[in-house]
């Protein structure tokens, strides 16, 4: 039996995504072959990438303006790449957690960082408001869900510069109005597919931006990535396959308004219940409470009941709920993959939890 696997990514993927990927393994289309073994340059695999563009384009309704590009590395080679092509003089970030100060580190290689919102105050237990994008900068940054600490932002900030957000852990979960970026990127392992290949969506101006006056490696170009599309060297095949059945599992549940109307139920669903137990409760201010990654600790400090807990739940078939190592607790990733009864299994865990302890 399937279990109830809440983990940050990896993450629970669609069961069409992992059997039709199962099925590719051994033998693609009939082919002859495993997608492990086609060519990259070949009738083949090039009809998957194309359609894995034309399908993230379409779904994520991505303007004309934009190239889609899948390439390896992570998103934390993108935390390297986005100063070295773009950052001249002085970029601007905003600081929410690990992922945001990691690519401020990164920036920091390459250029000034003026970082002009933060949430360091308090632990980054919520997402800074109200801040003013300044003008004498060559891109501003942001992290829109953060997947260690729980918090989202569930706008799009309209900037006077270049936009640039790693969606790595919201992307595909709620309606974005891509033409306010000018470059969007992530891990694939949270919505969209296993692991090992990164989604890269930019605007096609930004090819302009790209720096002159350094040398910058070709596999760190964006230009180079856009010209090639995607294939300047070997992309991750059987990854981008995967993802490719992702996008076609999304189209048919209804698209990202449907995915955004279900990240709605389920965490509006698991925050009434960490509200309302006695045991647990939020980190995280209201208003700034993240759809896909949940974390909640114990009300008062209960630590010494965590292994009870965890036990609980195991037993329960539930899997990935400790919460990272630098905010304790629990966290419940609730992403796309993840069902209502999911959900229900951990709320039920939770409830059963309270009565064996209150009694
Ligand atoms: N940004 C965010 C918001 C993340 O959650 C993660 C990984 N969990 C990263 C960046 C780093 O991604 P990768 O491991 O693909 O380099």
């Amino acid at each position: 039996m399937r279990k109830h696997i809440f983990n940050a990514g990896p993450c629970k993927l669609s069961d069409p995504c992992l059997e039709n990927t199962a099925k590719a393994i051994l033998e693609l289309n009939n082919s002859g072959q495993s997608i492990l073994e086609v060519s990259h340059r070949s009738k083949d695999f090039e009809p998957i990438i194309n359609e894995a563009v034309a399908l993230f384009k379409e779904i994520l309704n991505v303007p004309a303006n934009y190239h889609v590009l899948f390439l390896g590395g992570g998103a934390s080679t993108q935390f390297a790449m986005i100063p070295i092509n773009f950052l001249k003089s002085k970029a601007a970030y905003v600081n929410t957690g690990t992922w945001s100060d990691k690519a401020i580190k990164e920036a920091k290689i390459f250029g000034k960082v003026e970082v002009i919102a933060s949430s360091e105050d308090k632990n980054h237990t919520y997402y800074p408001k109200g801040f003013t994008i300044p003008t004498d900068v060559d891109y501003v940054h942001i992290t829109s869900n953060n997947t260690i600490r729980g918090t989202e932002i569930f706008e799009d900030l309209k900037s006077p510069v270049p936009l640039i957000a790693d969606m790595s852990s919201d992307i595909m979960s709620r309606q974005v109005d891509v033409s306010k970026y000018a470059m969007i990127y992530g891990g694939a392992q949270k919505n969209l597919g296993p692991a090992g290949v990164t989604f890269v969506i930019i605007r096609d101006d930004m090819l302009e931006r790209v720096a002159t006056d350094r040398p910058i490696p070709t596999m760190f170009r964006y230009d180079i990535h856009m010209k090639e599309d995607s294939m300047y060297n070997t992309p991750p095949c059987v990854n981008i396959f995967a993802l490719n059945e992702t996008l076609k599992w999304v189209k048919s549940q209804g698209g990202v308004k449907e995915m955004e109307r279900r990240a709605i139920e389920r965490a509006t669903m698991l925050y009434a219940e960490i509200d309302r137990n006695s045991l647990f409760k939020s980190p995280v201010e209201v208003g700034s409470r993240s759809r896909m990654n949940i974390p909640f600790v114990w009300a008062d400090g209960s630590e010494e009941l965590t292994e009870k807990f965890m036990e609980l739940a195991k037993s329960r078939k539930i899997v990935g709920i400790k919460g990272h190592r630098s905010v304790g607790g629990f966290r419940a990733s609730t992403y796309n993959a993840c069902t209502i009864d999911d959900v229900k299994a951990l709320i039920t865990c939770m409830q059963d939890f309270e009565k064996q302890v209150k009694g």
